[in-house]
């Protein structure tokens, strides 16, 4: 007999946490039901051999897969070097590769992100942006949301003269199902302060993006 769960009990306490989307978190047992629910809807039988262990290894993925709802990207993003000796220009960190999942079929979109900014208060770790990428794309997402939150919480932090973010992927829903066109790429842009007020800032940033690698 194979445990399905049925629902998830409404008076399971919320569990607390400082992020607001995590409510009511299941079991790690109803986690592992859900999984052997889904395989038996994909058609394959969860008791073989070969999908046994299979509930719990997806289980312990989705905690590494998801776990951008668990940290919280105004933490990555509090230190603020502001000794730049004068430097004034743009910052780019450019192809910072992502691995997300979109919201409406749950499979996979990858691509990369690319950030620049130009400083007034200070600078941050380059390593932080890369980390403030990986944190947003570890949730469920659409690209068009990840890219705002992404311009959203570096110019909280930051306070840039302007911020730019930029970022191309490959959505598996496209290229998997439905329409099925592989090696489509999408693109979406936030252009804000001078980025936003300047169309040559954009233009530079774009061109920035795009040059020839080291
Ligand atoms: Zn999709």
């Amino acid at each position: 007999m194979i445990p399905v769960v049925k629902s998830l009990s409404v008076e399971r306490a919320v569990t607390p946490s400082a992020d607001k989307f995590l409510v009511g978190k299941p079991t790690q047992e109803e986690a592992e039901a859900a999984v052997r629910t889904l395989i038996l809807w994909a058609g394959d039988d969860p008791s073989r051999e070969g999908l046994a262990e299979t509930p719990q290894r997806v289980a312990k993925a989705y905690k590494e897969l998801y776990k951008g709802y668990g940290e919280d990207p105004h933490a990555i993003l509090d230190r603020v070097f502001e000794e730049v000796d004068g430097y004034q220009d743009m910052v780019l960190v450019r192809d910072i590769p992502f691995y997300s999942h979109c919201e409406h079929h749950m499979v996979p979109f990858v691509g990369k992100a690319h950030i620049g900014y130009y400083p007034s208060q200070g600078v941050v770790g380059l390593s932080k942006l890369a980390r403030v990428v990986d944190l947003y794309a570890r949730r469920l997402q659409t690209q068009e949301a990840m890219t705002a939150q992404i311009a959203d919480v570096i110019e909280e932090a930051l306070k840039p003269r302007g911020i730019a973010v930029l970022i191309e992927a490959e959505h598996m829903c496209m290229s998997m199902r439905g329409v099925q066109k592989q090696g489509s790429s999408t693109m979406t842009t936030q252009y804000r302060g001078l980025f936003r007020d300047d169309p040559a800032e954009q233009v530079r940033f774009f061109t920035m993006v795009k040059s020839a690698g080291l």
